[in-house]
């Protein structure tokens, strides 16, 4: 794996690199399917490096190549998750945007399942802070038509505007590298893939 793609494991504020720019966040609950959207969009093995057994929880900071960082936020855990999880989690994601204002955040939601308080604490916490939001709803290979007529009313409802992506079939992973390449500053050309 190219290691150089892989820019910083962020466990507080101090660790950030000094000059990062054009950060895009992406959070969502554990399982949401994030390292694996990571990996399409980015072409490179994501989860290998932020699910290694043993890493402690860190935001994983990995250069897009097309002008943008991704930022990779931990996974929240599910409602088993203690208020001190919880808080800690919150800690270390304040310590992010609050240190430096990403360009967009990508909030992933699991359009299968109902949304959870923390999707919704996250939702307003972004809110709060006036950061702009793109909500993506993934595994939509998994949805029937009616199925994912009724997530995209309800998602519409709780998130405003919703993409609906699938990492397996490539679905929307075009449109939102293109909404993203919208948020960066000047239109700036991404550089070249590889
Ligand atoms: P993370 O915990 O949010 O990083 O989630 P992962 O990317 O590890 O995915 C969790 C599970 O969902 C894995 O079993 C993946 O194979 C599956 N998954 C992820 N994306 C998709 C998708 O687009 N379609 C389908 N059908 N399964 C997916």
């Amino acid at each position: 794996m190219n290691k150089e793609r892989l820019l910083a494991a962020v466990h507080g504020p101090r660790d950030f690199p000094p000059k990062i720019d054009n950060l895009v966040a992406f959070g969502g609950r554990s399982n949401v399917g994030k390292s694996s959207l990571l990996n399409s969009l980015l072409k490179l093995p994501v989860a290998r490096i932020s699910k290694t057994p043993g890493r402690t929880r860190a935001i994983y900071l990995f250069d897009s190549r097309a002008g943008w960082i991704a930022a990779d936020l931990p996974g929240f855990g599910f409602a088993a998750g203690s208020r001190d999880d919880r808080a800690s989690w919150k800690e270390l994601v304040a310590s992010l945007f609050e240190g430096k204002r990403p360009l967009l955040t990508i909030q992933l939601i699991d359009p299968r399942i109902p949304t959870s308080d923390f999707d919704l604490d996250f939702r307003d916490y972004l809110r709060d802070l006036a950061l702009r939001s793109a909500c993506i709803a993934t595994k939509a290979d998994r949805l029937n038509q009616s199925e994912r007529s009724q997530a995209k009313a309800r998602l519409e409802k709780e998130f405003g505007d919703v993409l609906f992506v699938s990492s397996r079939t490539g679905e929307g992973i075009e449109a939102l590298r293109k909404r993203i390449q919208k948020e960066l500053p000047n239109g700036e050309t991404p550089k070249k893939r590889n």
